[in-house]
């Protein structure tokens, strides 16, 4: 028998509450999700079946979460529920009912990049002015009147201003119409295809009869296309429930509607609506803290939120001179509470406002040997555009790396296809040249275009450049200048899309990243900083999976909850972010924001900003975010926690000392291929030394080393088991 003596009154009466539609509005941490998981449960103790409930969540974790919850509450039959993003879901329908909308079950879906070849293809094909009608734009567009459900109908007749949205007029028709041709589907159909699917009588009364009954967590987040297929699936019973806070709507920019909130009440009717205001999640400060912030906004609607938990601590201000500082300063407050106060990584968690911030923590984290994951998203140097930059600076420095070669040969985007460059390498097999080399000698290549040529040529002039560069200038100024030559900044500002402009912050960042590494180390050379990366991105880290702190964006952290929470990078024109702040509305998202970030936190809150930091590779000088001076003062303590402790910055050789101990994994035999005279090693005993001379081959081969302190060693270097650096 499921014990529903874990919910309070208001919690009972939602989850028993079935006879027609709810609408549960309440603030965080109040139960809302916690409500769901229980209804479900509640619902298959009163003979609904698993496999007739919906449960639409955020993300797929979300919903992997839940279903572990409810199977803990139910058992096994939790298997058989319909559990999953709006996305997962209805593109499983869409699978089985493909072929009554002329599709058939296999079809494909497109990211944003296949949408934008198909976008630029269709310009192409209809011989418009590229430079006018923007692939990139034209995207944009159309995926905004997708999420309008505007179709290229209704644009044509009602919307075009001027000849430029006549030919955007037609790219859309003719995108409709491929992707028809080609069984596709883009991300937008996924949620506007089902509506198309439901006018079929047939097919809407079928998943009415499946579907017999319906939840959605985080309501406030659903756009328009979602609400249309609740309405429409939505049994006469009104058999539904969703739960949402509006103070934490804050995807906007991708087409969500708070105002499905408010249409719930008029659109269902008799819908009951109940409130939760007691929280079990956070302190008495974090609260008065959080609801100090989000009163602010004039567009809410009314909630109380209390709680019986102890007041806990203030909130914690941390003041950093710069962003290294404040990774540092962290990792410091990380160690220190779990010494002190028995906590384990995995009670923590770094948010910051996008994702290129990550960088500084992954750099400190891996060196101070705290395990992290990054939650929805990619680690910093496995990104693509961080890759892509860091391809150029790995062939500048070695030509002959044909793997960083192929993957900038077409970035960006140069007209160099797979098939010319197939027919480079087999040409430089079949005269055994490097693919650089067979670069220069390209017109001898045949079946490659004329035009193609000269992009490569050109291509191999602009490395050929900066490989004498290289000597020239520092690391940061060469990344630099290579970077405003090949244009990138521009292209992803003409793009403009939310992805893109994650990409260029992670662009900017790598520049900051440089050049800071250039200022710390004004004698290293490119090599010096790659052998850095390699470094920084091989070690391993060995402890328990599950053990971890988590790095995330406020807004993969919707839903979640973790004890001690540094909300990091609080400064303006980070948080809040100044390039989406242009109207009254979107500062109140970013608002809305941070009052998710806070109200993350069970236990205690940091509130962190740097007096400076590297952006586009130049020092910036950072004025605090607004936002911290609207929270409630005295629920701050504005002491630096760190007051009484030393924050010694580890030398660059302290660092290194620690990577290498700590470096067990790579083969010695590549390493030993490594060393030579100059070379600055590592010993476990004799620590940082500097090769002096290499004697024989082989097996035999040894080296001498003078080591830190004049101490001179002649070892064999198959037992020595060094490790190099340069
Ligand atoms: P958010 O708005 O952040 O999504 P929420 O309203 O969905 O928050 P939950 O995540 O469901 O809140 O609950 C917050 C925390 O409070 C969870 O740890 C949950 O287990 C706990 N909780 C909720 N209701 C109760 C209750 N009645 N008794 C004890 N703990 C509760
Ligand atoms: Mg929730």
């Amino acid at each position: 028998m499921l014990n529903l003596k874990s919910l309070n009154k208001n919690q009972r009466e939602a989850v028993e509450y079935v006879q027609g539609p709810a609408l549960v509005v309440a603030g965080a941490g109040s139960g809302k999700t916690k409500v769901l998981t229980y209804k479900i449960a509640h619902l298959i103790e009163n003979n609904f079946l698993p496999e007739n409930i919906l449960a639409l969540t955020f993300t797929n974790k979300a919903a992997k979460e839940m279903k572990e919850r409810i199977h803990g509450l139910i058992g096994d039959s939790s298997q058989q529920l319909w559990m999953g993003t709006f996305h997962s879901i209805f593109a499983r329908i869409l699978r089985t009912e493909a072929a009554s909308i002329g599709y058939t079950s296999n079809f494909s879906i497109y990211d944003n990049e296949d949408s934008h070849s198909a976008v630029s293809n269709i310009i192409e094909d209809l011989q418009l002015n590229s430079d006018v009608v923007v692939a990139s734009k034209v995207r944009r567009r159309i995926s905004y009147l997708k999420n309008l459900m505007i179709f290229p109908e209704e644009f044509k007749k009602e919307h075009v201003k001027g000849p430029v949205d006549e030919h955007i007029a037609r790219v859309y028709e003719v995108y409709q119409q491929r992707l028809v041709e080609n069984n596709a589907m883009d991300f937008e159909d996924l949620i506007l295809k089902p509506l198309e699917l439901f006018q079929n009588d047939k097919i809407l009364k079928k998943y009415k009869k499946k579907f017999l009954y319906i939840l959605v967590d985080e309501f406030q987040d659903t756009n328009k296309a979602q609400y249309e297929i609740l309405k429409r699936l939505c049994s006469k019973e009104g058999h539904i429930t969703v739960v949402g806070d509006d103070s934490q709507s804050i995807y906007s920019w991708r087409g969500a509607e708070i105002g499905n909130i408010l249409s719930f009440e008029q659109d269902f009717t008799k819908a009951k609506v109940l409130k939760l205001e007691q929280n079990y999640r956070s302190t008495q400060y974090i609260l008065k803290a959080a609801d100090s912030v989000i009163k602010r906004n004039s567009r809410q609607i009314e909630k109380t939120l209390w709680t019986e938990n102890p007041p806990g601590d203030q909130l914690s201000l941390l003041k950093s001179s710069d962003e290294k500082e404040e990774a540092i300063r962290i990792a410091k407050l990380i160690k220190e509470e779990i010494t002190r106060n028995k906590y384990a990584h995995s009670d923590f968690a770094i948010l910051y406002r996008t994702n290129a911030q990550s960088r500084t923590f992954e750099d400190v984290f891996r060196r101070e040997r705290i395990p992290y994951v990054i939650i929805g998203g990619i680690e910093f140097y496995k990104r693509k555009e961080v890759k892509d930059l860091i391809g150029y600076l790995k062939v500048l420095t070695n030509p002959r790396d044909e793997e960083s070669l192929l993957r900038i040969m077409n970035f960006p985007q140069r007209g160099i296809g797979m098939t010319t460059i197939k027919r480079m390498i087999g040409f430089a097999r079949k005269h055994e040249i490097t693919l650089f080399e067979t670069m220069t000698r390209v017109f001898e290549v045949i079946d490659i275009k004329e035009r193609i040529q000269k992009n490569v040529k050109n291509f191999k002039g602009v490395l050929d450049k900066y490989i004498i560069l290289r000597e020239k200038l520092s690391p940061g100024e060469l990344i630099r200048a290579l970077i405003d030559e090949l244009g990138i900044v521009q292209m992803f500002k003409e793009d403009a899309t939310h992805e893109s402009m994650e990409r260029l912050r992670n662009v900017e960042e790598l520049l900051s990243a440089i050049t800071e590494y250039s200022a710390a180390n004004p004698e290293s050379t490119l090599d010096d900083y790659l052998q850095e990366v390699a470094l920084v991105t091989d070690l391993e880290m060995v402890d328990d999976k599950q053990n971890v702190v988590s790095l995330l964006t406020v807004h993969s952290a919707k839903g979640l909850e973790f004890p001690l929470v540094f909300v990091s990078g609080l400064e303006e024109d980070i948080f809040p972010l100044s390039n989406r702040f242009s109207s009254e509305a979107t500062e109140e998202e970013e608002r809305r924001l941070f009052y998710v970030a806070i109200t993350r936190a069970q236990h205690k809150v940091y509130l962190s900003h740097a007096r400076s930091r590297y952006r586009f590779g130049e020092v910036a000088y950072q004025n605090r975010s607004k936002f911290i001076d609207e929270v409630d003062p005295e629920t701050i303590n504005f002491d630096d926690p760190l007051a009484n402790k030393r924050l010694e910055r580890k030398s660059k050789k302290e660092l290194m000392e620690e990577t290498f101990a700590t470096m067990d994994y790579i083969d010695p035999i590549i390493i030993n291929s490594m060393i030579k005279i100059g070379s600055k090693v590592y010993h476990d005993t004799f620590k940082m030394g500097k090769v002096t001379q290499i004697i024989g081959t082989g097996d035999n081969q040894k080296v001498t080393v003078q080591f830190d302190g004049n101490n001179i060693k002649h070892l064999m270097l198959k037992y020595a088991k060094l490790k190099v650096m340069h």
